[in-house]
């Protein structure tokens, strides 16, 4: 069986790792370099604890623990940390914190609520405020520091005979009736395969669309600043009222706040890094001292790859055998799973009963070719 996988982030190379190990003949087709758009930027927060529906709140606990089994797998795993994470709120939002820990806890997924005592034996270089009584912390949570991660799984994959082309952008795909049969790229090249999988993250729609299929697409900007190394030693991800941010290596933290996600445009200039960045360590500095006078080493910014319903988009098309979708916000959690989810039904025709609320026949639909 030839898979052909379009886009080299987490989702396509966690896909190419599972085919390859499941000894399908694997070509994976990257535009640009392998991890280098919005898994790039994506924070690797790997959690569950804001997601509705209950199945989704599930898929995304499982994706957690496959973290954790592929870092067993792989036994030297650098990028995954079982770091938990700490949340606070403000003092008049504290009833709100309790009645989410205590939801989560009905769900059966594991939230304490600290006294800020507590949390500076957890992360003694943490500042919080005075007026905080109580701050949440979920220890089933952690973090990955995805491009590696995304190296490792194309590493494995190539192992196991997978061809893996970087600057090898897919123009279009091949349709045959209405198969699929394989992808034009935009020197010209054309490739054959039984099954085309699009992994293209926030530019899946624009990939389908060449084969006739829309897909609902609602991307949003977010936007992060790196500092430089810090004398600081934090290993948790951290939710303040207006500022989140975590370890980023070598006593780096990466911070960002919703309420900036969409100040700098997607082609923004980066270099200098935007005021808000400054405004965005300013706040992380009151929470974490030890930034203060750390320069701000960089600054990203990315579309999430968000489906029109927020959900994930996973399994063959209805009505265009050979083409398999593989696109979800949320990626940094659920990466791994879903991509050996899609493996299993690739491979051996074997749906896994958790996607069964994530199909593709639910959104997307057919464009006059
Ligand atoms: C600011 C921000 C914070 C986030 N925080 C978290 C978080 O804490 N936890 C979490 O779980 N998720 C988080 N996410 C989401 C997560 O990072 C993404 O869901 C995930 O990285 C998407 O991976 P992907 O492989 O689908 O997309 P991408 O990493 O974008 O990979 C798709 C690839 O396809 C390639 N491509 C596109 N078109 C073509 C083509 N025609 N031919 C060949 N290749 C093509 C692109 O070049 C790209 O490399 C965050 C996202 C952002 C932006």
């Amino acid at each position: 069986m030839k898979a052909i996988i379009v886009g080299g982030g987490i989702l396509g190379t966690a896909l190419a790792c599972r085919l390859a190990t499941e000894r399908a003949d694997v070509e994976l087709f990257e535009a640009g370099r392998l991890g280098g758009a919005t898994s790039a930027v994506g924070a690797g927060w790997l959690n569950s604890g804001g997601k509705e529906p209950f199945e989704y709140h599930v898929l995304n606990v499982h994706g957690m623990a496959e973290h954790a089994t592929l870092a067993r797998e792989f036994g030297h795993a650098p990028w995954y940390h079982a770091s938990g994470n700490l949340r606070w709120t403000t003092p008049d939002r504290t009833d709100e914190l309790r009645a989410h820990a205590e939801r989560l806890r009905s769900w059966g997924y594991p939230v304490e609520l600290l006294s800020p005592k507590r949390v500076n034996e957890i992360e003694p270089y943490l500042r919080v405020p005075d007026d905080v009584t109580q701050v949440a912390h979920y220890p089933w949570e952690g973090l990955a520091d995805l491009t590696q991660l995304v190296g490792a799984l194309a590493h494995r994959a190539a192992v196991h005979g997978a061809k893996i082309h970087t600057n090898a952008r897919v123009a279009s795909l091949i349709i045959d009736g209405d198969r699929i049969t394989g992808v034009t790229l935009v020197d010209g090249t054309t490739v054959s395969a039984d099954v085309v999988a699009i992994c293209a993250g926030r530019w899946s729609d624009e990939v389908a669309r060449t084969a006739g299929v829309e897909l609902p697409m609602a991307p949003s900007l977010g936007f992060n600043i790196y500092t430089g190394p810090a004398p600081v030693v934090l290993t948790s991800m951290v939710h303040t009222p207006d500022v989140n941010f975590r370890p980023d290596g070598a006593g780096r933290v990466m911070a960002r706040t919703k309420e900036f996600d969409s100040a700098v445009p997607i082609d923004g200039a980066l270099d200098p890094v935007p005021d808000v960045g400054r405004e965005i360590l300013a706040r992380a500095v009151k929470y974490l001292p030890g930034l203060a006078g750390v320069p701000i080493e960089g600054a990203r910014v990315a579309y999430r790859s968000i489906p029109g319903d927020d959900r994930p988009v996973v399994g063959h098309v209805p009505g265009r055998p050979g083409l398999y979708l593989l696109v979800t916000h949320s990626g940094g959690t659920l990466g791994p799973l879903l991509g050996r989810l899609a493996a299993l039904e690739i491979a051996h025709g074997e749906r896994d009963s958790r996607l069964a609320r994530f199909g593709p026949g639910r959104i997307v639909g057919e464009r006059a070719r």
